[in-house]
């Protein structure tokens, strides 16, 4: 999806974000080259814009690190801001918006081609994240599709139904004043296709998203998947996520999420 890549570029230049060496890298100038390492070590170029650019603090310290990965504020009025804005960062949404980050991190599909990949996250895990995106690029480790919920009108299921991979989705916990997870920008899905929802209500199997089905018994082998053996599983998990494949109420594989207690520390009801 070459043409799309260069659009969300051209839009991110255009409005400051991307940084001197970004905006230059061949590695951003296409969605299909091949991995290497060589993609994500860059020319050498100090990516000093995207520090002054971010908004907060942490954006702005995680910002120099590797070429293809980085970290920035998002301001209203700002290229991300209207693609959010009515969308994930809905009119009722109660997370400030300083609370959250904007992450690109270049990511790897099925086939070994290099993807430009974006996501909205909270600040408390943007770092985090960005570390365990940048290890998952480096072991050539599978993702699809990494875009901005919004490029599906913030619609979670279609979202899925295309295996893309995201965080920030602002809601209330259904019959509460209660944010979601995904609502404060403190989970993140990944292939989302391949690794579904599933809850058993009244002997019926409600599938998220639907045409997941096929991937519901785990113990068939297909692309994607994430269980116990899995780097993805590891790495967020050693950093103190959730996964939701652990549940027993219901089983979420797509999903790794701060722990309550933390949402609370950050965030007290
Ligand atoms: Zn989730």
């Amino acid at each position: 999806m070459a043409d799309k890549c260069i659009t969300r570029r051209d839009m991110l230049r255009a409005s400051g974000l991307v940084f001197a060496g970004m905006a230059a890298s061949s590695a951003l100038g296409g969605c299909a080259q091949a991995a290497s390492s060589g993609a994500a070590q860059g020319s050498g170029s100090t990516p000093q814009g995207a520090g002054s650019q971010a908004a907060g603090s942490q954006g702005a310290a995680s910002a120099g690190s590797d070429e293809g990965f980085f970290i920035v504020g998002i301001e209203k009025g700002d290229e991300v801001w209207k693609r959010i804005e009515h969308k994930s960062y809905k009119d009722d949404c109660t997370v400030p918006l300083s609370d959250l980050r904007y992450l690109r991190a270049l990511h790897v599909d099925l086939e070994g081609n290099v993807h430009e990949g974006e996501m909205v996250c909270n600040k408390a895990i943007a770092e985090t994240v960005l570390d365990i995106l940048r290890k998952l690029y480096e072991a050539k480790y599978p993702i699809e599709r990494m875009r901005l919920v919004d490029d599906y009108d913030a619609d979670d299921e279609t979202s899925m139904r295309d295996n893309n991979s995201s965080s920030f989705n602002f809601r209330f916990i259904s019959h509460t004043t209660r944010v979601s997870k995904h609502g404060y920008g403190l989970a993140v899905d990944i292939n989302t296709l391949y690794n579904p929802y599933v809850k058993e209500v009244d002997g019926v199997t409600h599938i998220e998203p639907e045409t997941g089905a096929p991937y519901v018994d785990r113990t068939a082998s297909f692309p994607y998947k994430i269980d116990h053996d899995d780097l993805c599983y590891k790495l967020f998990v050693e950093r103190g996520f959730e996964w939701g494949g652990d549940w027993t109420d219901r089983k979420d594989y797509q999903h790794f999420e701060l722990p309550t207690e933390k949402v609370n520390e950050l965030y007290p009801q």
